[in-house]
């Protein structure tokens, strides 16, 4: 295998990043790079990192505590990206900073409870099922205020937003359907819960950023475009 060039790469992505905020009249500032390191080693997050990188994502606890044991050295800002089950929710509670994936008031009352006082809130995004697909994870558009709202009376958690995967579409329109929705849900949350902050769109990955750029994310969260491809096994394993 080459070696993946990290540093180009994240280079390549800020980039397409300014030039989509350009092409929609948008503060480059206003997108946060969350870079997607699962699978990866923790060598190549501590590369990314010295090249400027603060954000990384991941979506397995184990995985994930095991890379954060080699990394405390860094001021690593940790997003748990992946779906957490209830047996898991105490590592995130004491070693993220933001959950993006949150579907079930179960999981949010173990995370409120086990987040140590001392701590500032955890950081969260609600993940919205947007294609209303049966199988796909996220709380339906329909039952998403009922969610807020009970989120929002729990202590120790900061409600910043929505968080959206959109199944592949056929041309840039069809893609843009899912991310607007998703931006409209929350303007409706914004006036419905204007306590809360609801300034996080998580939408975007590798192959779709500039579009979820110009429908108003302002977290795009990506993989293979700064680490390279995936071991298609891993994913297998790990799904
Ligand atoms: C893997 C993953 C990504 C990154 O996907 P790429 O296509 O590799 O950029 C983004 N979001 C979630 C939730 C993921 O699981």
């Amino acid at each position: 295998m080459p070696k993946v060039e990290i540093s180009e790469n994240l280079n390549r992505v800020r980039k397409r990043i300014t030039t989509s905020c350009a092409a929609c009249a948008r503060d480059p500032q206003s997108v946060t790079l969350l870079a997607v390191s699962k699978s990866r080693p923790a060598q190549d997050l501590r590369t990314a990192f010295a090249w400027g990188q603060q954000h990384f994502g991941e979506n397995y606890v184990q995985e994930a505590v095991e890379k954060q044991a080699q990394l405390t050295d860094l001021d690593i800002c940790w997003h748990f990206i992946g779906p957490l089950q209830a047996n898991k929710t105490r590592v995130v509670a004491e070693q993220f900073h933001w959950l993006h994936s949150l579907e079930r008031l179960k999981i949010a009352q173990r995370l409120s409870t086990q987040r140590k006082h001392s701590m500032p809130p955890l950081n969260m995004c609600l993940q919205v099922n947007i294609d209303n697909e049966p199988s796909k994870s996220g709380v339906n558009a329909d039952n998403l205020i009922t969610l807020a709202k009970a989120v929002a009376a729990l202590p120790n958690l900061r409600l910043r937003g929505l968080m959206a995967l959109p199944a592949p579409q056929q041309n840039a329109t069809a893609q843009s359907q899912p991310f607007l929705r998703l931006a409209q849900l929350l303007t409706q949350l914004r006036t419905q819960l204007p306590q809360h902050p609801w300034d996080t769109l998580s939408m975007g990955m590798s192959a779709d950023m500039e579009l979820a750029i110009a429908c108003g994310a302002t977290t795009v969260r990506i993989g293979t475009d700064i680490f390279g491809p995936r071991q298609a096994q891993h994913d297998l394993l790990r799904s």
